[in-house]
C-alpha cells in the first residue's frame, strides 16, 4: 500500500505565552492510500485542526505534513490534492444545486478550461452518484438536511481529490438519516476508492465505518488500530472508557478481580448467574432498560459492576443478590501507568450514549 497522508511529529499551537493552546502535539500519523480513516475524540482533543493542517487551512507550527508523498506543509490549499466536506455543507444558496456542484470545475486552476456543457453533464453524473438524480436545477433551499449534505459530497467529489477530508459532516442530521448516511458513504467510498479521512466525537459511527481509527485525547494520538482492536485492546484508559462503555477497575479491586494492577472489562461480557463459579458476587443497585440490551449495576461492596445483558434475558430487579461471570480472555489488562494517576476512579465509566 502507499502511504496518502503521512504527518511527522506536526504540532499545532494557538497564541502564546501563558495563553498559548498546543491543540496538537507531535502527532505521527500515517493514512494509506483507499483508507477509510477515522479521527475520534471529543470535543476540543485537536481532530478539526489534524483535518485543517493536512487541508493548507491552519500550518503547522511544526513538523511535516506530505500528500502523496509530497511535502504539503506550507502549501496553499488549491494546491493541495484534497477536498473538504464541512458539517455546515457551506452551499452558495442563490446558486442551483447544479451549480453548485460544478463550481470547483469553473474556478480551478488548470491549464484546461472545462467547457459549461462539460461541467454540467459531470455535475449530473456526481448526482446521480449519490443518489440525488433530477434535483439539480433547486436551489439548496429546497432540499433537505440530507440532500444538501449530499449535494456538499457530491462537489467535493467532482474535482476527483485524492484525498477528501470529512469534518463530521452528519453531525447535523437526525439519527435515523445519519445511520443511513454512514453506510452510504461508506459504500461511496469503496466504489470510488479515493481515501477518506473522517472526522467524529462518535464512537459508534468510527467503528461501525472504520478501516482504522486513530483516537485524540488533548492533541495527542492515543491509539491507532482497526475498531477491532481500539474497541478490545485499548491501549489506555482513556480509550478503553472513551471507545464504548468500560468497567475500569484498579488497585486492590483489579488486582482481585482481574489479576491485574490495571484492567478493563467490557459490560457485554459480564453474565449472571449462579453462585458457584462466581467471580463476583454483589447486590442490584440499578436495572436500566435500553432497546437492545439491559444494563445492570451491581454493588460489590468496594466497586460497582456494569453488565450488559442482551434483549429478552431475565434481568434482575433492584435490592436482588447477583453473582457475576465472566470469561478469563474477557478482562484486557491496561498498563496502570497510562492510567491516569489521582484523577477520580468511578468504577464505571460510560461513553456516549447507549
Ligand atoms: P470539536 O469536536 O469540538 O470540533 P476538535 O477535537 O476538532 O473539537 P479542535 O477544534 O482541533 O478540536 O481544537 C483543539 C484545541 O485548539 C481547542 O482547545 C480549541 O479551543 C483550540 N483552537 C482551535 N482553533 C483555534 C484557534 N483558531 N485559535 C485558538 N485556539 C484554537
Amino acid at each position: 500500500m502507499t502511504t496518502a497522508v503521512r504527518l511527522d511529529n506536526v504540532s499545532c499551537v494557538f497564541g502564546s505565552g501563558a495563553s498559548a493552546v498546543r491543540a496538537v502535539d507531535g502527532v505521527d500519523l500515517h493514512i494509506e492510500a483507499g483508507e477509510f480513516f477515522t479521527l475520534l475524540g471529543p470535543s476540543g482533543s485537536g481532530k478539526t485542526t489534524v483535518l485543517r493542517m493536512i487541508g493548507g487551512f491552519t500550518l503547522p507550527t511544526a513538523g511535516r505534513v506530505s500528500i502523496g508523498g509530497q511535502d504539503m506543509s506550507l502549501q496553499p490549499p488549491y494546491a493541495r490534492p484534497v477536498n473538504t466536506v464541512f458539517q455546515d455543507y457551506a452551499l452558495f444558496p442563490h446558486m442551483s444545486v447544479r451549480d453548485n456542484v460544478a463550481y470547483p470545475l469553473m474556478v480551478q486552476r488548470s491549464a484546461r478550461k472545462v467547457s459549461r456543457a462539460e461541467r454540467e453533464a459531470r455535475a449530473d453524473e456526481l448526482l446521480a452518484l449519490v443518489q440525488l438524480p433530477g434535483v439539480g436545477s433547486r436551489r439548496p433551499a429546497q432540499l433537505s438536511g440530507g440532500q444538501r449534505q449530499r449535494v456538499a459530497l457530491a462537489r467535493a467529489l467532482i474535482g476527483q481529490p485524492q484525498v477528501l477530508l470529512l469534518d463530521e459532516p452528519l453531525g447535523a442530521l437526525d439519527l435515523k438519516l445519519r445511520e443511513q448516511m454512514q453506510s452510504e458513504l461508506k459504500a461511496l467510498q469503496r466504489r470510488l476508492g479515493i481515501t477518506f479521512l473522517f472526522i467524529t466525537h462518535d464512537q459508534h459511527e468510527a467503528l461501525s465505518m472504520s478501516d482504522r481509527i486513530g483516537v485524540f485525547n488533548q492533541g495527542r494520538l492515543e491509539q491507532l488500530g482497526t475498531p477491532q482492536q481500539v474497541y478490545d485492546t485499548p491501549a489506555t484508559r482513556f480509550v478503553a472508557q472513551f471507545v464504548g462503555a468500560a468497567n475500569v477497575l484498579e488497585g486492590a479491586v483489579a488486582l482481585r478481580l482481574a489479576g491485574h494492577p490495571a484492567a478493563m472489562l467490557r459490560p457485554e461480557r459480564i453474565t449472571l448467574g449462579d453462585a458457584a463459579g462466581a467471580r463476583a458476587s454483589g447486590t442490584v443497585a440499578e436495572v436500566q432498560y435500553f432497546d437492545s440490551f439491559t444494563r445492570v449495576r451491581v454493588d460489590l461492596g468496594d466497586t460497582l459492576l456494569q453488565a450488559d445483558l442482551p434483549a429478552g434475558s431475565a434481568a434482575p430487579t433492584a435490592g436482588q443478590a447477583a453473582h457475576l461471570h465472566w470469561n478469563a480472555h474477557a478482562v484486557h489488562a491496561l498498563n496502570s501507568a497510562a492510567t491516569a494517576p489521582g484523577a477520580p476512579a468511578p468504577a464505571v465509566a460510560e461513553a456516549g450514549t447507549a
